[in-house]
């Protein structure tokens, strides 16, 4: 039967369809709520949509465009829509997949402010919308199927019956590429679908199983890897097994999006960047050499998704050379780094392989020492603390409040998470604003502190030469200021 072309699309709410004015620091912004900006302001500043050319985004998320290739693979006629066009684009559509990060704010970032603002943050909040948009709600009557996935679909197991109000008929969980094939297909032919499909472990593609992508990603958002060998007790990517996409690979995905003439950067993405193409915790010095090489000399700049300070603190030659390639094109670079405690107790417990090569018992001195190193070589990471981790001490919070104090000469911000019960944790709880005590409260003070202390030097890094820098500096010290006052509240 010869298909129509708009019978399968994707989307994501606006928050996901933006390029965040080609600054993913800027993306952060979606985890608020609603605050004393004006939405309309806050949302152009943080989450600008993007334009469309016939109802199709310039640039989607990575995800999505994965989604996107599996499906085209598999024979499918599929296009990634922009929120924005579901109207037009919805009238001869079957199924619509839909990717999200944080569907219920309960992703920690989200969770930590919407406790102290007491309000929906903006992610969850544009998801609901979109759900709940006339033309989705025309399209179901008419039989339309919705299949939900992305890193936030976990979610969906605390809100079961909101799945069945919003009218989602499935949710994937996890690495999708083997199972997305079967679903859109049942939906396409009007069979039951699973209401929550969890990827097993037999069913976790290899990656000869992972599609290049065929359309451009946001901000040039490139995966060199996927899954994490330190296995973290509350984590989820833990479960899946480490794969390191082969460098012709990693340039036939950048070749994608340089000749799309959308992005000229690429934010390299996985767990650990500086472990890309190693068997264990050591990182492979030729192979990260080489893939740097590769990506500088195309790129206009380079980002990198996260990476850990006990990989940067085995190899501190290694990252400097690393870095010295990075820096002939740019001043500095991002990543997101995991700190989560200063206490080596609890590191022993939780996370015992997160020093590694190092013992968990000088945890603090990794920290220190990989922090050190970064500061050095112009790597300005984003470091998370986690707030109430289970069986922490008071002792184990003085802790991780001596080390943010050993930090404070080190360009970084920290910020701190409330606990989710997610990885081997789930079985514990979830730590809520009335669990914060005296301490916590001192601990959350203190990272907004070296946060404010390093405000000016960072957006004057990220924003050199932005119309709207002036501003961002400004509303960021009255959200700090606001963020202290809120914490002080809190009874
Ligand atoms: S190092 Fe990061 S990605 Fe790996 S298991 Fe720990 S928290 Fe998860």
């Amino acid at each position: 039967m010869q298909r129509k072309e708009n019978e399968v699309l994707l989307t994501a709410d606006r928050t996901l369809m933006s390029d965040y004015h080609h600054n993913e620091f800027l993306g952060f912004g979606t985890c608020a709520p609603p605050n004393f900006i004006p939405e309309w302001l806050y949302s152009y500043l943080f989450f600008p949509q993007l334009e469309t050319k016939k109802g199709l985004p310039p640039t989607a998320p990575y995800g999505l465009r994965k989604t996107e290739a599996q499906l085209i693979k598999e024979g499918f006629r599929v296009n990634t829509i922009s929120p924005k066009s579901l109207k037009k684009s919805l009238k001869d559509a079957k199924v619509l997949g839909i990717h999200t990060m944080d569907p219920f704010g309960l992703g920690p970032a989200s969770t930590t402010l919407a406790a102290l603002f007491k309000k929906e943050p903006y992610l969850s909040k544009h998801f609901h919308n979109l759900l709940q948009s006339p033309e989705i709600l025309r399209a179901k009557q008419n039989g339309l199927k919705i299949i939900v996935g992305g890193p936030g679909a976990w979610q969906f197991q605390y809100r079961e019956d909101q799945q069945k109000q919003m009218g989602i008929d499935c949710v994937v969980e996890g690495e999708g590429e083997n199972v997305l094939g079967k679903l859109f297909r049942a939906a396409l032919e009007g069979q039951e679908l699973p209401s929550h499909y969890e990827v097993g472990m037999v069913e976790v593609p290899t990656i000869n199983e992972i599609p290049d992508i065929q359309g451009p990603s946001i901000n040039g958002l490139q995966e060199i890897g996927r899954g994490c060998c330190r296995g973290c007790q509350f984590c989820n990517v833990t479960m899946r097994p480490l794969r390191w996409y082969p460098l012709e690979k990693i340039e036939r995905e950048l070749n994608v999006n340089l000749d799309s003439g959308k992005c000229g950067g690429a934010c390299l993405h996985s767990e650990d960047v500086m472990l890309y193409g190693s068997k264990n915790t050591i990182p492979n010095d030729e192979k990260l050499l080489k893939l740097h090489e590769m990506v500088v000399k195309r790129c206009d700049g380079i980002s990198w998704s996260h990476c850990s300070l006990a990989a940067i603190a085995a190899a501190p030659k290694l990252f400097h050379e690393v870095s010295e390639i990075i820096l002939t094109k740019q001043s500095w670079w991002g990543a997101e780094i995991g700190i989560e405690t200063g206490s080596s107790a609890i590191a022993k417990k939780i996370m015992p392989a997160k020093a590694h090569p190092f013992s968990a018992d000088n945890w603090h001195d990794v920290v220190v020492d990989g922090m050190g190193l970064a500061h050095d070589s112009m790597l300005a990471p984003a470091c998370t603390i986690i707030v109430g981790l289970p069986e922490e001490t008071e002792e184990d919070i003085t802790k991780t409040m001596d080390l943010i104090d050993d930090l404070k000469d080190m360009r970084s911000l920290i910020v701190p998470l409330f606990f989710v019960p997610l990885g081997h944790l789930t079985s514990k709880d979830w730590f809520t604003r009335t669990n914060l005590n005296s301490r916590h409260r001192e601990l959350l003070i203190k990272c907004a502190e070296h946060d404010f202390r390093w405000t000016d030097n960072l957006l004057d890094l990220s924003f050199q030469g932005k119309w709207y820098s002036p501003f961002m500096k400004n509303f960021y010290r009255a959200f700090t200021g606001i963020m202290k006052r809120k914490v002080q509240e809190v009874k």
